[in-house]
């Protein structure tokens, strides 16, 4: 059994990507940051998903542990990708995500449909220690550019990307879900996020996409 820390204290998050995970990955097992006893904040200060997801995986990285962690938000084209990597405190620090949608929907106000595009990005990454005896083949590795923002060593660092492409609703619809939930319409099934079961939801979602690719890479990596 090889063990991986999410890097995570949500309990919640990790029962997700143990039931994403196990079926594909049976002989890996998914702690928390909790459960190595690390209880501290991670400041997520990249600037983009992937640099924060490799932010957030690097930490149990680096006392020793195998780490992964996902970084996901909202990117509106007429927004020129906002509110990105600052989904959770568009509206403020200290808002909730009822605010961020109000926020949204104020700044939207007058766009026409067809400037309406949005996409849901959801990031996955790996973090190897140092001498574990794994190491990311050639075609998963990062760029020696991302390396170099992230101070980490490609070699040693993978990341996948889900997205889900959809459009920013006028008013909030369905109370299903989360975040942004409600103001993101699917054209898949022709209703928002908020509309959709959890199941539906995660068929077509950037972290169901993510989770799709990151598997085999997982099972590669750690085999
Ligand atoms: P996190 O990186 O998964 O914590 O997501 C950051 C923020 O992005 C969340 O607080 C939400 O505002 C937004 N977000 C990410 N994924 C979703 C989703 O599936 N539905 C709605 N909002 C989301």
């Amino acid at each position: 059994m090889t063990e991986v820390v999410l890097s995570t204290h949500n309990g919640h998050k990790a029962k997700e990507f143990r039931e994403i995970f196990g079926a594909v990955c049976p002989d890996i097992r998914i702690l928390t940051l909790s459960d190595v006893g690390h209880n501290g904040e991670i400041e997520e200060n990249g600037a983009t998903f992937e640099e924060n997801a490799i932010i957030k995986a690097s930490v149990p990285a680096s006392f020793g542990y195998i780490g992964i962690a996902d970084d996901s938000g909202l990117t509106v084209d007429h927004l020129g990708g906002d509110p990105g990597v600052r989904s959770a405190r568009y509206a403020g620090e200290g808002c909730d995500s009822a605010d961020c949608r109000e926020k949204l929907l104020r700044v939207m106000a007058k766009v026409p449909e067809s400037e309406r595009g949005a996409g849901f990005v959801c990031v996955m990454a790996l973090c190897l220690p140092e001498g574990c005896g794994f190491t990311v083949p050639d075609d998963l590795r990062i760029s020696e550019e991302l390396a170099e923002k992230t101070g980490r060593r490609a070699d040693m660092t993978a990341v996948v990307r889900g997205e889900c492409r959809g459009r920013i609703t006028e008013k909030e619809q369905g109370d299903l879900g989360f975040g942004y939930d409600p103001v993101f319409f699917a054209p898949e099934f022709g209703r928002t996020f908020g509309e959709l079961s959890a199941e539906e939801k995660n068929s077509i979602s950037h972290r169901g996409r993510a989770a799709e690719k990151f598997a085999p890479v997982l099972a590669r990596v750690l085999k």
